[in-house]
């Protein structure tokens, strides 16, 4: 059984529930106590008992997160189940705080009209919920324009499929927004083709490390006259999504429309 929650606890439901990152966030919500897990939902799962809590079930239908009285849901699911579950999220009432990936600019548009700034419902959706991560994008675009050269080092597990990360593509886009001043690329002969990386964003290199025993790491390597700087971010596990997640949980009740990334509620 979970301990007591105070009477304002927040009650969350959480999407996905049976997928890595939703089983992740229900433990974060239950071990939260100003939180209170109401519902878990999951088709892959339906009926089996969300780890901890055998008085909780993973529902099969979306309909529980209604019937349990959830103000806020955490939906971890794939674009194709969140692109139609986020209207029918803000047709009941709820808060949403969104990790699915995928979704495409046109869907973020459909989400505004959902969740409007003048409405009472807000919706915060992250690429990345780790705030080392949303710290090191941040720190990234404060120094580009201080520096002439840079450079981003991304490495992953030897699963991923897609290189480079959307973390290390939106870092360097935000760089190439902060600063259009880079030296160019001395390079005349690349004698194994791809060893300079690929060219991102104004030029910047980017290069996708992929090594078994890895998880989620990133260096951005920034380099002027005589001074280098490097920022680097390692998330080893699960667990380093979940402070952004519930710091998410708590704000998007006060935050009505729509939040895009962590920056606003961390105030960077
Ligand atoms: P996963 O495959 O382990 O879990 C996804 C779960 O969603 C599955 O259990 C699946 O059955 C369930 N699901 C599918 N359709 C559903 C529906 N209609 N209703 C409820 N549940 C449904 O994947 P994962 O590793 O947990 O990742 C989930 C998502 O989170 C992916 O889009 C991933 O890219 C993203 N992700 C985001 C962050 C972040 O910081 N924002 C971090 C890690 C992963």
């Amino acid at each position: 059984m979970s301990p007591p929650r105070p009477a304002a606890a927040i009650r969350v439901g959480v999407a996905g529930a049976a997928g890595r990152m939703g089983s992740t966030v229900c433990a974060a919500v239950e071990a939260a106590p100003d939180l209170e897990l109401v519902a878990a939902v999951d088709p892959a799962g339906a009926g089996r008992p969300v780890a901890g809590r055998p008085d909780l079930t993973v529902a099969g239908d979306l309909d529980a997160l209604a019937a349990a009285g959830a103000t806020v849901v955490v939906d971890f699911t794939v674009a194709e189940a969140a692109r139609p579950n986020l209207p029918w999220y803000a047709a009941q009432g709820l808060h949403a705080v969104v990790g699915t990936t995928g979704l495409a600019d046109d869907d973020l548009v459909a989400l505004r009209r959902h969740y409007p700034d003048d409405g009472e419902l807000g919706c915060v959706v992250a690429p990345n919920f780790a705030i080392g991560a949303v710290l090191m994008m941040r720190f990234a675009e404060l120094a580009a324009p201080w520096f002439d050269t840079a450079e981003i080092v991304e490495l992953h597990h030897d699963a991923k499929a897609d290189a480079p990360s959307g973390t290390a593509l939106l870092t360097s886009r935000r760089m190439a927004e902060a600063s259009g001043e880079w030296a160019p690329d001395p390079t005349r002969a690349e004698v194994v083709p791809g060893s300079r990386g690929g060219a991102g964003p104004s030029g910047i290199r980017i290069h996708s490390v992929r090594l078994r025993g890895l998880v989620a790491h990133q260096e951005v390597l920034l380099g002027t006259t005589g001074q280098s700087l490097t920022i680097r971010h390692d998330s080893y596990d699960r667990s380093s999504f979940m402070p952004g997640v519930l710091l998410a949980v708590r704000a998007v009740p006060a935050r009505p429309g729509l939040t895009l990334g962590l920056d606003t509620l961390l105030g960077v």
